[in-house]
């Protein structure tokens, strides 16, 4: 029978690389095109990326009941359609939702068969540079994704693996492990929750956050 996997990571955890190497080698497993109305970024591709849709549109997706879970994130609004699920689904394949904390919450609530993963970063100053590496975003833009990665990462008692992304190899391995053989995460729940604290803490206590948060807070 087809499975139902949620991933989720704060942007900057390496995410949709990890993703998308284990639908390559996997191609039983599906990422669902989600729905947005965010714009279009270059090198993106309508109905492949992201099916990009206006407000009106997705309100009205969303109203009807074909969404089976929607959320705003970033001031966008962002859900996945019960058509995409049902289309993976109908092929027999296993489908993985990349979506946010909030979409986790609302697909538990319909599915709660669904395996859940989040994925960590090693640390929080390393998550800050990940994310200037990036080099997409401005500096304020960086903090609100920093500011909400604190945020998912104090909500993500909810997930039933946790991964650190300390190593791309040894993280996407783990990654296969869950999803393709039904396997144990190296973290069990409670030390997984124990980093989430760690990560907590450090959002705190970093020098180097305290400064920008003077500076931008
Ligand atoms: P981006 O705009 O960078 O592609 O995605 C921003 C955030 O939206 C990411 O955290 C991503 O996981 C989340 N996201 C993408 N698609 C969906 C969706 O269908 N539902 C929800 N709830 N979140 C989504």
């Amino acid at each position: 029978m087809s499975k139902l996997f949620v991933v989720s990571a704060p942007s900057g955890t390496g995410k949709t690389t990890l993703n998308n190497r284990l639908m390559k080698e996997f191609p039983s497993v599906e990422i669902a095109v989600s729905h947005t109305t965010r714009p279009i970024r270059d090198g993106e591709v309508n109905g492949r990326s992201y099916h990009f849709v206006d407000k009106d549109a997705f309100r009205t997706m969303a109203k009807s009941g074909q969404m089976l879970e929607w959320a705003e994130v970033f001031g966008n609004l962002y859900g996945t359609s019960k058509q995409e699920l049902d289309r993976i689904f109908a092929k027999g394949h296993d489908v993985l939702l990349e979506i946010d904390v909030q979409g986790c919450r609302s697909v538990l609530r319909e599915k709660p068969d669904a395996v859940t993963v989040f994925i960590l970063p090693p640390a929080v100053e390393t998550l800050w540079k990940r994310l200037e590496q990036r080099g997409t975003d401005k500096l304020a833009d960086r903090w609100r994704r920093l500011l909400t990665a604190k945020q998912e990462i104090e909500a993500c008692h909810i997930y039933s693996h946790f991964i650190v992304n300390d190593n791309v190899e040894r993280a996407y391995n783990e990654l296969k492990s869950i999803i393709v053989d039904g396997g144990a995460p190296s973290l069990s729940h409670n030390d997984g929750k124990r980093f989430c604290e760690k990560l907590i803490d450090e959002f705190r206590t970093s020098e180097l956050l305290q400064d920008l948060k003077k500076k931008l807070g």
